[in-house]
């Protein structure tokens, strides 16, 4: 197994149910895996995937890490972080054009240290090769994290999350059927797929689809299937999956990214008032209010144990506060 990792956050994050806003639902136990607390400058998921792509980053010999993502990008602030901590540089491409007032996540990747350009409408890396070449020119060993920190070598860290997940189960003699998450970039989805078959995890994944408009590289499925397909071989895992494998649900973005509904007002104050937990208006609140529509309307078996896989976002919250007050 790959284990050639960075230390940056704190594992295992805690696995504890949500009493109180189980009562609301009767029929389901709910959990929650907390990735929210990984420590990280705010914490996330992509602190997981990070361990695996800055070691290979280090293992390569670069000193310059440039990655993309939207402004408010939770990939780009934890990335911010893990350079600081790993004394890399670090060139974040964000959407848009630089607003008069940093806020959330790009007001802390500028605290971090990273170097920051704004890239209009191009907000998943469309640009990131020619500021590679740029940054090569002037001397940099320049190393490519890809859109949301999602290939192989970032989808390790949700294999062996799994592992961890499974210790947890198996110590609090508890048995999960559904996995409810925020799946945007794929990494998360794909390492939690490849995982479950490495290490027997008995549970359904249920991903929510965040971003209508997909990424580059095909659906979200094909992007999900690709990894997966590079897992198995690089893993030796014995299972053939095929792209029917990868389920996504899409009925919760047809907003669009970004765009807070009342869905995830209701999402993340129900669970603010009910738990003291806090969920984000772009990822975790429009998951989570995906995981009590199941719920509500008992799309999912009565007497299931169901797992919310708290996948961080806080800072974008602050972005938000017109919608939220
Ligand atoms: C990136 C992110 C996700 C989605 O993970 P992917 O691996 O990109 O699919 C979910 N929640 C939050 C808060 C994120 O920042």
């Amino acid at each position: 197994m790959i284990d050639n990792k960075f230390d940056l956050g704190f594992f295992p994050t805690p696995l504890h149910a949500l009493k109180n806003v189980s009562k609301k639902y009767p029929g389901y136990q709910i959990y929650m895996k907390r990735d929210d607390t990984t420590g990280l400058a705010s914490g996330g998921n992509k602190t997981r995937k990070l361990e695996y792509l800055i070691q290979e980053a280090l293992d390569a010999g670069c000193d310059t890490i440039i990655t993309a993502g939207a402004q408010q990008s939770n990939h780009c602030r934890q990335t911010a972080a893990a350079c600081s901590k790993a004394g890399l540089k670090c060139h974040l491409l964000l959407g848009g054009t630089a607003p008069k007032v940093y806020e959330g996540n790009l007001l802390l990747s500028s605290i971090l240290g990273a170097a920051i350009h704004f890239t209009g409408a191009n907000r998943k890396g469309e640009d990131i090769e020619a500021l590679k070449s740029k940054l090569q020119q002037e001397g940099a060993k320049c190393f490519v994290i890809p859109y949301g920190g999602s290939n192989f070598t970032g989808a390790l860290g949700f294999v062996h999350a799994v592992k961890e997940l499974k210790a947890q189960l198996t110590a609090q003699n508890l048995e999960i059927d559904y996995i409810f998450f925020a799946s945007s970039s794929g990494g998360m989805q794909a390492g939690l797929t490849l995982g479950k078959e490495l290490f027997s995890l008995d549970a359904t994944l249920m991903p929510i689809n965040i971003d209508k408009d997909g990424i580059q590289g095909g659906s979200l499925e094909e992007v999900v299937f690709k990894i997966v397909q590079e897992g198995v071989e690089k893993l030796g895992l014995s299972e053939a999956f095929s792209l029917s494998d990868i389920s996504l649900y899409r009925d919760y973005d047809k907003k669009g990214y970004g765009k807070v509904t009342l869905d995830e007002i209701k999402a993340i104050k129900e669970l603010a008032t009910s738990e003291g937990i806090l969920v984000d208006p772009v990822y975790t609140g429009r998951a989570f209010y995906g995981m009590l529509d199941f719920l509500n309307e008992k799309k999912i078996p009565s007497n299931s144990n169901v797992l919310f896989w708290h996948t961080g976002g806080l800072p974008a919250i602050f972005k938000y506060a017109d919608k939220l007050q």
